[in-house]
């Protein structure tokens, strides 16, 4: 499956909510009322696309059926291209450090994706011909140990761990001597991710991470924040709050198939200035995808009589 079968088949939630809602009011509507546009732009919001992306298309649309004569807009295209163009084109994909070992630190509160997206990450960077090493820094949760050595045992991936109520620091330092040792290119490394003591979860977050760094000089090299995509825009404040304390290098967005505010991928992008390196689009290890703007505004908006092209 390409890419954008892939996207368009996690998306399909958003999608179909989208598109259905807006072939309703055209059909109803095709010379676009201010009822109908009211209507659209109640549409939009409710995928989460957010108040000034929303507005944008809106105006777009407004002013494509006014230089048209009154014409019906092709308003699925426009939304596209907004999309689009709203999602800036950042750095994505993992960066990697030739000839040396890459440490990705991923951070996030508990049940967005961490663990999962550790052993969706360690998969793909296999099938790419790297040599990943999972470390289980979550050591808050016995079961979300448990759960890495699984996927680790699953996907034939060496998983260093230390015993439940242990200094993360101190599985991290041990994690990269392992990884060194085994001569891994890349230690992905799953935090915790507790809400109740958010100052501590900080602190120990940079902890974690100041023992990364001094043991090896610039890890961790990508700190992503996995965001649980069906919380929508809801996510926004939880990632600021991330950022604040651990300077992030990008965003995984999970949990995308299970919902129809996927359209929250952009407003978040935008707010926080950092590239989504990564959707995740089910429970599987290769349900975890790239992210690629015009693929992601084609599969929320194109018909499926333009599949094809
Ligand atoms: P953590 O607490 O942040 O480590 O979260 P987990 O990795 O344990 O994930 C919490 C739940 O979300 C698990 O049941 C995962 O299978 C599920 N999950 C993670 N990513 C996705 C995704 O992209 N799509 C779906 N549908 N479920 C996901």
């Amino acid at each position: 499956m390409g890419l954008f079968e892939r996207f368009k088949t996690g998306l399909q939630k958003t999608h179909q909510r989208l598109v259905h809602e807006v072939r309703r009011i055209l059909t109803r509507s095709p010379r676009l009322t201010g009822e109908a546009l009211e209507e659209l732009e109640a549409a939009l919001l409710g995928s989460d696309l957010g108040l000034t992306l929303t507005d944008e298309i809106i105006a777009a649309v407004r002013q494509a059926y006014e230089s048209q004569g009154g014409q019906e807009a092709d308003v699925l295209r426009i939304a596209r291209d907004q999309v689009e163009r709203h999602l800036v084109k950042l750095d994505t994909g993992l960066g990697l450090i030739s000839g040396g070992l890459t440490v990705v630190s991923l951070v996030g509160v508990n049940g967005s994706g961490k663990t999962t997206t550790a052993a969706k990450l360690a998969h793909r960077l296999q099938l790419q011909g790297h040599a990943p090493v999972l470390a289980a820094c979550d050591t808050f949760r016995a079961a979300a140990i448990e759960q890495l050595k699984l996927w680790g045992q699953r996907l034939e991936v060496p998983v260093i761990a230390g015993a439940y109520g242990a200094d993360p620091a101190a599985v991290g330092h041990d994690a990269v001597t392992a990884a060194r040792a085994r001569k891994a290119e890349v230690l992905l490394v799953d935090t915790a991710g507790r809400l109740h003591t958010k100052k501590s979860l900080m602190q120990e977050l940079q902890k974690l991470h100041r023992v990364l760094g001094r043991q090896l000089p610039g890890a961790p090299h990508e700190v992503l924040l996995v965001l649980d995509g069906s919380t929508g825009l809801n996510a926004l404040s939880q990632a600021r709050e991330f950022h604040r304390a651990v300077p992030l290098t990008g965003l995984i967005v999970t949990k995308l198939d299970g919902t129809s505010k996927g359209g929250a991928i952009v407003g978040i992008q935008r707010e926080l200035g950092l590239p989504v390196k990564f959707i995740g689009l089910g429970e599987q290890p290769d349900d975890l995808q790239p992210f690629d703007a015009r693929e992601f505004a084609r599969a929320l908006f194109e018909e499926p009589q333009h599949d094809g092209g």
